[in-house]
């Protein structure tokens, strides 16, 4: 017997070291692999930013101009090795990135088909981009989030940007404790990220005010109240004049800004995707439409063209 348990210890050793072994080559592979996916292409320095207004839930399913586009660049993009992504729907106390290999497909609303909760985007996570995104963040400390997932300001977008679901996304969370200043110095720290590979995504609404929506004619062609359409139009008046500041400091902008963005958190993704703007790079404007009377699906890419 104890021969058998001698012979079974030894045997049993020598799984668990050639599983350990294996573990380990594991994790190097996986981490050599993360380092071989995020070479870019000889020709290019670093992935375009893009500021995305994500708008209704609906449009998930719904095949209009602001789908179709998206849908466009998933296909003119180059293909990134990975998808970080700063949503509306996420807000924290403290900073945080999802950090699990699966994340689930999280049906934050309400009052929408059933499609819409069916709907499943299985996108795998990247715990090795979320550890790099924490160590190279130095203005916070960044928490590992096993919890989260992946929310509808994330998912309805990439379900047309990558169909396929096969590029692997984090997201990163709003800190709500902290100043528009804050998030935007943040940012910057996000910005080596570009030269690996990583396609970085703000996904919120320039002009938010759900209170003030006219459903009747939100799924109708353009439509924005007068003080929508003046928020909106300053807003690219400074992003294309590179005036950050008057965009961080948007509370002493007047009415109209004030009725544009009621609360933050759709207005926040845009200050990160403006803080990755290097000097040599250009905004493209896209999808400017207001819709609703009170959303503007205004959007943004960031590149050198
Ligand atoms: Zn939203």
């Amino acid at each position: 017997m104890i021969y058998y348990w001698s012979f079974n210890f030894h045997f049993s050793m020598d799984i668990l070291q050639t599983l350990t072994i294996k573990y380990l080559a594991g994790t190097l592979m996986k981490l050599n692999e993360f380092n071989r996916l995020t070479e870019l292409p000889d020709n290019m320095e670093q992935m375009p930013v893009l500021f995305l207004g994500h708008g209704s839930p609906i449009n998930a399913i719904d095949d209009n101009e602001f789908s179709r586009k998206w849908k466009e660049i998933g296909k003119t993009l180059p293909t990134p090795k990975a998808i970080l992504c700063i949503s509306a729907h996420w807000e924290t106390k403290g900073t945080f990135v999802t950090a699990m290999q699966k994340p689930v497909t999280i049906h934050d609303f309400g009052g929408f088909p059933q499609e819409l909760f069916d709907f499943q985007y299985p996108a795998p996570g990247s715990p090795e981009l979320a550890e790099e995104t924490k160590t190279i963040i130095t203005k916070t400390e960044v928490g590992l989030d096993e919890k989260w997932g992946l929310d509808h300001g994330c998912w309805i977008l990439l379900k047309h940007l990558y169909p396929n679901a096969d590029v692997p996304v984090i997201e990163f969370s709003l800190n709500y404790d902290h100043p528009p200043q804050f998030h935007y110095e943040l940012a910057r720290d996000l910005s080596s990220l570009r030269k690996k590979g990583v396609l970085i995504i703000g996904s919120g609404n320039m002009v938010h005010n759900l209170g003030m929506v006219a459903w009747e004619k939100l799924n109708s062609e353009e439509y924005g109240y007068n003080w929508a359409i003046e928020a909106n139009e300053k807003m690219k008046k400074y992003i294309l004049s590179n005036d950050h500041k008057q965009l961080i400091n948007f509370k002493s902008q007047g009415k109209a800004y004030n009725l544009a963005i009621p609360t933050p958190e759709h207005y926040m993704p845009l200050l990160y995707t403006l803080a990755l703007k290097e000097e040599n790079e250009e905004v493209t404007i896209f999808n400017d439409k207001i819709v609703g009377g009170s959303l503007s699906m205004t959007s943004l890419r960031i590149d050198n063209n």
